[in-house]
């Protein structure tokens, strides 16, 4: 069926409705092109983990759809770190931790902001996200590191430092198990029944990203229900200046496919929105490569055991771990005192030593976003800085390693002195993650704006949904995130079951 006579149709009982979007429809029991068990939307870390649990609980026409024609989305493209507490590998490496603690780092990030039970459930059910991945032939480093603003190292990388080292291993666990993938496939419209449960979808097959072409429109039916795992929206440069004006200038470090489209979806079926106009800047990001590549994550390692300076002062100017929204404020403030003509961009250094541990070293000194200086002089001229006064920092620094307390409180796993030669990045901050999105139970449940009650037969999970990490995420806690509640989804959609 054609999905202008398909809205057509439904037309009235929507306008009767009062529903505010047109992108809503009702299905007619005899008009589906196909039938699944159960359709999940997006194929990244939460879509993933939605049909590994529901193929786990017995559900066996499982469709993913993707509408790119890579699979895996921001999840492929993203670093991969899984902040995990209370794993096999942390307690093989001796690390204390508990779920109790990591609720403690998030509500601080979060300002306070995050559904307590959402953080809640995170946190407690992390440690099957790992038992999970390594079901799936995940490989992860034999080392675990901590990041900005978390108390514990409880970050897990995968062996190949990239997110693609889950995506790939799960996308073929789960076909081995059964479950189908169909891509370059756009959902445009969540379908419903005449009591507004969703009982499946409209999309468009054999789309093209570029050209926004498409070979047909058709509508699938899901007995169990729609999961929703389209991610963030940070390229749909519209949605962001509409919701955030300010931040619409930014370069965002998001796939091209990170667009709003099923967002005005899950809204137009009455989805209660939840801090939408909220988005993370990511401190670590360079203006010396696009998005956020190897040399965001150099950044981290450089933040941990070197210093991050102000061309304009020559001193450091905050603690280099924080969470990510007081270090991307810090480094806003020390931007804005730059001009067009003499920018004042931030900027991190480390010593040799640290580089040999840094991930993304290599890539991002290849590139040249990182670059080497010989002595203080070099480093202070090719930042613009006061070489005395640089040299005053270092030193100052330096007395800090060796056991002086730190102005700024940054914790200290690893005492590296600062010595030439140095390696160095500018940093400018940028669009990150959607702090927002529809609101959803710990069961995954989408909950209806109208009645503060799940819609029937709609689950969201990953980035898409939005609540668990208030005002500001800390890092490693998306990708968790999503294979928790894209779990839990997944579980959830097998329990239900449509009135179809
Ligand atoms: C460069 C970068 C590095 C990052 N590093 C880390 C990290 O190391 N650790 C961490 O925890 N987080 C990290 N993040 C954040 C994290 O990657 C994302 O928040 C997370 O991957 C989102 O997972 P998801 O499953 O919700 O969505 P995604 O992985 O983005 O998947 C959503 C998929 O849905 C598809 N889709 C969207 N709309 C439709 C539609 N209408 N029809 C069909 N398909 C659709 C998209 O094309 C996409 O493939 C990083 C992000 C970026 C951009």
């Amino acid at each position: 069926m054609k999905r202008r006579e398909f809205l057509t149709k439904s037309m009235g009982v929507t306008a009767a409705m009062a529903l505010p979007f047109s992108t809503t429809a009702v299905a007619s029991e005899n008009s589906w092109d196909r039938e699944y068990d159960l359709i999940i939307v997006g194929s990244g870390f939460a879509g993933l983990a939605a049909a590994y649990s529901a193929n786990k609980a017995g559900i066996k026409n499982i469709l993913v759809l993707e509408k790119m024609e890579t699979w895996g989305g921001n999840s492929a493209i993203c670093g991969g770190i899984a902040c995990m507490p209370n794993t096999s590998l942390q307690k093989k490496h001796g690390i204390e931790d508990s779920p109790e603690l990591m609720i403690k780092d998030m509500v601080k990030a979060g300002r306070g902001f995050n559904h307590p039970e959402l953080c809640k459930t995170l946190a407690t059910e992390a440690h099957t996200v790992y038992d999970m991945l390594i079901g799936c032939g995940v490989e992860f480093m034999d080392k675990i590191i901590r990041l900005g603003g978390h108390s514990a190292p409880r970050a897990h990388i995968p062996a190949n430092a990239s997110g693609g080292g889950i995506v790939v291993p799960m996308h073929k666990y789960l076909l081995d198990k059964g479950v189908q993938f169909q891509n370059r496939t756009q959902v445009t419209t969540l379908l419903r029944d005449k009591h507004n449960a969703i009982t499946g979808v409209a999309v468009q097959e054999k789309f093209d990203f570029d050209t926004e072409k498409f070979k047909s429109e058709q509508t699938y039916k899901s007995r169990h229900g729609v999961i929703v795992a389209t991610g963030g929206w940070g390229q749909d440069k519209q949605f962001v200046k509409t919701t955030m004006p300010i931040y619409a200038h930014l370069e965002a470090t998001a796939q091209p496919g990170a667009t709003a489209g099923m967002i005005k979806s899950l809204l137009a079926v009455g989805s209660l929105p939840i801090m939408i106009d909220m988005y993370q800047l990511g401190p670590w990001a360079s203006p010396d490569e696009r998005g956020a590549g190897p040399a965001s994550f150099f950044a981290d390692y450089s933040f941990s055991e070197g210093i991050a300076i102000d061309p304009m002062t020559g001193k450091r100017f905050m603690n280099e771990l924080a969470d990510r929204r007081t270090r991307a404020e810090a480094q806003l403030v020390v931007l804005e005192k730059g001009t067009e003509n003499k920018p004042n961009f931030p900027f991190t250094f480390c010593s040799e030593a640290t580089t040999q541990r840094a991930e993304g070293f290599k890539g991002a000194y290849r590139d040249g976003a990182v670059n080497k200086s010989n002595s203080v002089a070099e480093l202070a001229k090719r930042h613009g800085v006061d070489e005395a006064i640089l040299a005053q920092s270092i030193a100052d620094w330096n007395e800090i390693v060796e056991g002086k307390p730190d102005p700024f409180n940054k914790p200290l796993d690893r005492r590296t002195e600062l010595k030439p030669p140095f390696y160095s990045l500018r940093l400018s901050p940028k669009l990150h993650y959607c702090m927002g999105g529809v609101a959803i139970t710990p069961n995954a449940e989408v909950i209806d704006a109208t009645t503060c009650e799940p819609i029937k037969g709609l689950f969201a999970a990953g980035e898409v949904a939005g609540g668990t990490h208030g005002m500001d995420r800390l890092g490693g806690c998306s990708s968790v995130d999503g294979l928790v509640f894209g779990q839990i989804a997944g579980r959830t959609a097998a329990n239900y079951k449509a009135n179809v």
